[in-house]
Order: C-alpha cells, then structure tokens, then sequence
C-alpha cells in the first residue's frame, strides 16, 4: 500500500493553503473529488480581504483573521496575485445603529485592528458620495483579492515541494492503525488505498460527512450541518462607488453589502436563507428584499439594473447565534493524526493562511 505523510481532503481554499504549508517538510497528497479545485464555497463567495473587525475577542476566527490578512497580503505581492487594499466603509442609518459601529469599533480594537476611523456625515460624503447614512466607520487594511488566482499560486507552491494533486477522487474511509490510518479513496470509479501518518479533513460542506466515515470518530466529535444561502445579485452599468460599502452586520451574515471585484464589477450580496439541500439554485423573488436592502444605504440605486447572478453556501454548525471555526485535532477528538475542520465560513478565505498553519502546529504539538 502506497505511503505519504499527509492525505489533506478537499482543494478548496482551506484544503491547499494547508497542502501547500505542510508540503514544504513532508510528502502531502491532496485529493479533490470534483473535477477542478475551488469549484464550491472558495469559488462562490465575496473575495474580499477582511479586517477582523467583527469576531467575538480570543475567537480563531478573530485571530485567523487578522493573523490571516497580514499574510494574505503578503502572499499576493510574493506570487503576483491580483488584489486591492480598496477599503471599506460600514454605515449608520440611525442612532441606534450608529450605536452598533461605535461597538464595532470598540470589538475592532480588542481583535487588534487598530487602524479604523470613525467618519462623520460630512467625512462620509467626500469618502463614498451618493451613500445616505448618519456616521460611518472606515476600514482601510480591508481589501479585494483574485480568489482563483490565490488557489492557483498554493497549487504551485504545493507542486514546487513535489506534493500530489489529484483531482476526480473522493474520500470514501478511513481505518485508523498504529501510528497511520488506511484510507480509501475512489478514483473515478476506481478504489485505491493508501496509507498516511496525518489525516486532514478540509471538506468544507462535506467535512461532516466525511467525519463520519472515519472509523473510531465519535459522533460527539461531529457538529450539525446547516446550509445557509447567500445570493448575489450584480449590478449593470455605472456606479459611483470606490470602496465596499456595508451595512451594519445581522444575525447569520454582514447584510446585503456592496462589493466590487478587481475589474470594477459592481455587486450585492449575499443575502441569508437556511436551505435543506445542497444546491446553488438561485432565486430572483429576492430582488424586491435587495432593493429595499440597497436603498437604505443607496437611495439611488436602479432597480433595473440589478441581475441575479451567483449563490455560495455556509457551513453553519448551528442556527443561531455565533459560530466559531472549529480546527480539531487528538487534544479534541482522541485520535493522533487526524484534524478535521467544521464550520469554515466566512472570513475562511482570508484566514486561509493562518488556519494552514494553525492546522501545522496542532499536528506538530502531537510529537512533541
Ligand atoms: C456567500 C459567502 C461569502 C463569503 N465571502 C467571503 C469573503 O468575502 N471573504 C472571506 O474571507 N471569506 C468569505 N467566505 C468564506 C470562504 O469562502 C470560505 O471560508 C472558504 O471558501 C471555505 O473553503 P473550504 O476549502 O473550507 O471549502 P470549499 O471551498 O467548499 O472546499 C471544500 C472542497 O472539499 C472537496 N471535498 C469534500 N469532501 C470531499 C471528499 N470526500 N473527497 C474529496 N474531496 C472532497 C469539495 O469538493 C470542495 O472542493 C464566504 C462564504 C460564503 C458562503
């Protein structure tokens, strides 16, 4: 049975940030089930470069983030991947939500973003014109980045250590043994095993799923699935906007915000709705809740121009309240080699770097 150090399931963004950091000490094998990486949430989301404004204190969403962005940024100037660091400015209608950036920024600070500014009504004209809104806090570290072209580089990076990429093959089991676990995967309708020291479990919607196919997991170990929807829709034409522009956070996401991506293409997105079923089918009866969603922040905004385009899906671990991401290795679960990773939400795309090497520093504290 063939050997390697590492098998990392899933080449979304998680799954090879992790591949392409571990395969520069060890032999890493990376096994996709699709036909092409990135093809779920790393290739459906909004591609922006988060601050870490939002996340509750000592959260690893807090620390991934902020830790995340520094070498996100740093990342993308090393291997020529396209980004912005345009910035954002998120709104206040009213004094009661202007009470919300001034938590905000307090919550900012405690995560070590120290660089937000708080813009009056007269500062908020001259930084985002057309915008209607009483107070508004500025992010300038918050950025856009070319997520497929960031994929791209760690499957580089990945290759250039002589670790293994193979796409059309699925994780199907794992037996864990002495010191490794044998794994079976499907190779386009063939079987194949091998066997690896480390298991890493970066499945995304999936990763629950594939939780329960390794064998002496507990199911305790394995959190809820929930999908919760968010659609986009794009907007025709002209706009006056240079920065993402946001309204105060709700309950499951940020609120339908505005966001531009690296041609200037402006859209709106993504709204919240729990599905039972894993599909990216689009609904247009959303386009009203938008439009009353955009006014409040964008009073001119045309309502013809707006055209439903794409949907991503959250890997919530519950229905309500704060979530965590959930990076879980043997101090957690019991079983030496194995991490799994749940709940990868946003901001999973900049904290990719960081959770990679959280990921690495579980896996070499067990040998220590
Ligand atoms: C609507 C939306 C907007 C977002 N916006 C942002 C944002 O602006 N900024 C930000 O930082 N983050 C954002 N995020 C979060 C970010 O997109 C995710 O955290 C990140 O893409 C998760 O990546 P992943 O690799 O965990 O999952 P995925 O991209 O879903 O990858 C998992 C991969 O594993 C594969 N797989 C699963 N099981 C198996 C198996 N058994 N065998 C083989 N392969 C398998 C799947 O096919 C898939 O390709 C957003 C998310 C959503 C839903």
């Amino acid at each position: 049975m063939e050997q390697v150090d590492t098998l990392v399931i899933g080449a979304g963004v998680i799954g090879l940030a992790i591949a392409a950091r571990l395969s520069k000490h060890s032999e890493v094998v990376l096994v996709e089930q699709g036909h092409h990486f990135g093809e779920h949430t790393s290739s459906r989301n909004s591609e922006v470069i988060h601050a870490g404004i939002y996340y509750p204190s000592d959260s690893i969403k807090a620390r991934t983030c902020v830790e995340g962005k520094a070498q996100l940024y740093t990342h993308c100037t090393e291997f020529s991947v396209p980004f912005a660091r345009i910035g954002k400015v998120i709104t206040a209608q009213n004094t009661q939500e202007e009470e919300k950036l001034a938590s905000l920024l307090q919550q900012a600070q405690n995560n070590g973003v120290d660089d937000l500014c708080w813009l009056s009504k007269e500062q908020l004209v001259q930084k985002a014109p057309q915008i209607n809104a009483i107070a508004g806090l500025y992010s300038p570290s918050t950025g856009i980045v070319d997520s497929h072209q960031f994929m791209l580089s760690l499957l580089g990076q990945l290759e250039s250590h002589q670790g293994q990429y193979v796409s059309r093959t699925q994780f199907v089991g794992a037996v864990p043994t002495a010191n490794s676990f044998a794994v079976k995967l499907d190779c386009d309708g063939t079987p194949f095993e091998l066997r690896c020291r480390h298991l890493v479990n970066a499945g995304g919607l999936f990763a629950q799923h594939n939780a329960t196919l390794i064998e002496g997991l507990q199911p305790i170990h394995v959190p809820a699935i929930h999908y919760c929807r968010g659609q986009y829709f794009s907007y025709q034409g002209s706009h006056p906007f240079k920065h993402l522009i946001y309204p105060v956070p709700e309950q499951h996401g940020l609120g339908i915000h505005a966001t531009l991506d690296l041609a200037g293409q402006l859209r709106f997105g993504p709204d919240t709705q729990f599905i039972d079923e894993l599909n990216y089918e689009t609904d247009g009866t959303a386009l009203e809740a938008f439009y009353q969603a955009i006014k409040r922040y964008w009073p001119n905004v045309d309502k013809r121009r707006l055209q439903l385009d794409y949907a991503g899906i959250r890997p919530k671990t519950q229905r309500q309240g704060q979530q965590d991401f959930q990076i879980e290795g043997k101090s957690i679960h019991g079983l030496a080699g194995l991490v799994n990773l749940f709940g990868i939400e946003s901001p999973g795309l900049t904290a990719s770097l960081a959770i990679a090497k959280a990921v690495e520093a579980q896996l070499v504290a067990e040998h220590k």
